[in-house]
């Protein structure tokens, strides 16, 4: 990825910081595996040369117990000073005034991409007959949209001051029941979309990859989606005009339905994804169901100018698995992966997936996936982490 241009982070650094927030529930299985495999990767790849040194951030209710507070400001001081990090899942109480970290982090570092890869492994069961053709990296837009949290319930002043807005200033007649609506607002600007467009045009580049497909619904909604389309196409002439020319980079664009349909037909031809948020959420989780499910989908917040970048687990804290050296702790192995590729440390990464490939194609993995498996052997978290340190060897 982009790690080699960042400024903040040293050209071969040696033994970087990564501060981590181990998680709720499965999250205290997971992360101590997680580590451990990405030492023993680095340290196979590396000879000793290079090492991570995992600093502690606390949060969710190992926070809680230790300061009385979910997300102490010490936590957020950390991620602000080193640029990479990772976290487990962690749990967001129901009720007011709590501030989930998720947000508080993408807020705070304004990590504007939601980077989810998609790739089949050989040896994991899928509904798909062809599953090696999904090879898809996801670039949802992080802080716009639906998503930006404007909204006001039916019955409330403010939903009443808007609905006047709407019909008394801007002559809206279009509401079919306006006394029992809520309302949404859904942002989407020229800035939001065209640096996370710039940043999937360069990520296809970089890796070579044909193009970049921005997804969206911009026959329904021209201005928001409709923008988000016009706009990143007239960035990639704007600012890659070249590349385009040369026939390294060819943009395309497709309604989000549609999308969805294509992805299950002809997942082949599509390879670096552009969508806004909420299409993203969508196409994320079905794109990851056809590959494995979520115990195995990687993800990772970024900005591309600041550097900062948090890797995480893309599920949650499975309250219902947890404790019981079941949860499978890919997901956050993965996103491990993505990290080391993200500072450079590519040969480290390739272990870690390599090694987990092995497993799967030998039936070997945790329940969730081995279950599905011809001749699956579920293992513990603990038992698939050593299974992934001993293929590596
Ligand atoms: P939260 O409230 O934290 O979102 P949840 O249980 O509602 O938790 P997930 O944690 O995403 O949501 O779990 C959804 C389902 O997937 C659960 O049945 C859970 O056991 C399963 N699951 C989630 N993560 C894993 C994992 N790493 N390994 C195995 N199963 C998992």
């Amino acid at each position: 990825m982009e790690a080699s241009k960042q400024q903040h982070l040293p050209a071969a650094p040696e033994r970087v910081i990564i501060p981590f927030i181990e998680g709720d529930g499965v999250g205290r299985e997971i992360m101590p595996v997680c580590r451990r495999v990405v030492d023993h990767a680095v340290a196979k790849a590396y000879g000793g040369k290079r090492s991570l040194d995992w600093t502690e951030a606390l949060a969710g209710e190992k926070a809680f117990n230790a300061t009385g507070n979910r997300l102490p400001e010490e936590t957020m001081n950390m991620f602000r000073e080193y640029p990479v990090g990772i976290k487990g899942p962690l749990t967001t109480p129901v009720g007011g005034g709590v501030r989930s970290l998720n947000v508080a982090l993408r807020q705070t570092l304004d990590l504007y991409v939601c980077l989810r890869p998609v790739r089949w492994f050989r040896g994991v069961d899928s509904p798909l007959k062809e599953p090696q053709k999904v090879n898809m990296v996801v670039f949802r837009e992080n802080t716009e949209d639906i998503y930006a949290g404007i909204e006001w319930q039916q019955g409330t002043p403010e939903a009443r001051k808007f609905l006047q807005f709407l019909t008394g200033e801007m002559g809206v007649t279009k509401i079919r029941f306006p006394e029992t609506s809520s309302f949404g607002v859904k942002p989407v600007s020229i800035e939001g979309t065209e640096r996370l467009v710039r940043a999937a045009i360069k990520y296809a580049l970089k890796n070579q990859l044909p193009g970049v497909t921005l997804v969206h619904k911009g026959n329904i909604m021209k201005f928001t989606e409709g923008g988000f389309k016009n706009w990143g196409y007239a960035l990639a002439e704007r600012e890659f005009a070249r590349e385009t020319a040369e026939g390294k980079l060819v943009i395309k664009d497709v309604i989000a339905d549609a999308f969805l349909q294509n992805t299950l037909l002809t997942p082949e031809k599509y390879s670096v994804i552009a969508t806004l948020n909420l299409n993203g959420d969508y196409i994320s989780d079905q794109l990851a169901a056809m590959v494995g499910g979520i115990g195995i989908a990687p993800g990772a917040n970024i900005n591309y100018e600041s550097g900062h970048a948090v890797f995480e687990a893309t599920h949650g804290t499975a309250p219902d698995i947890a404790g019981k050296n079941t949860a499978n702790p890919s997901s956050l192995l993965l996103s491990a992966a993505m990290m080391l590729e993200y500072m450079g440390w590519n040969q480290a990464a390739a272990l870690i997936t390599n090694a987990m490939e092995k497993a799967f194609i030998k039936g070997e993995a945790t329940h969730d996936l081995a279950r599905f498996m011809p001749k699956g052997k579920s293992l513990g978290t603990v038992q698939f982490g050593d299974k992934i340190m001993n293929e590596m060897d």
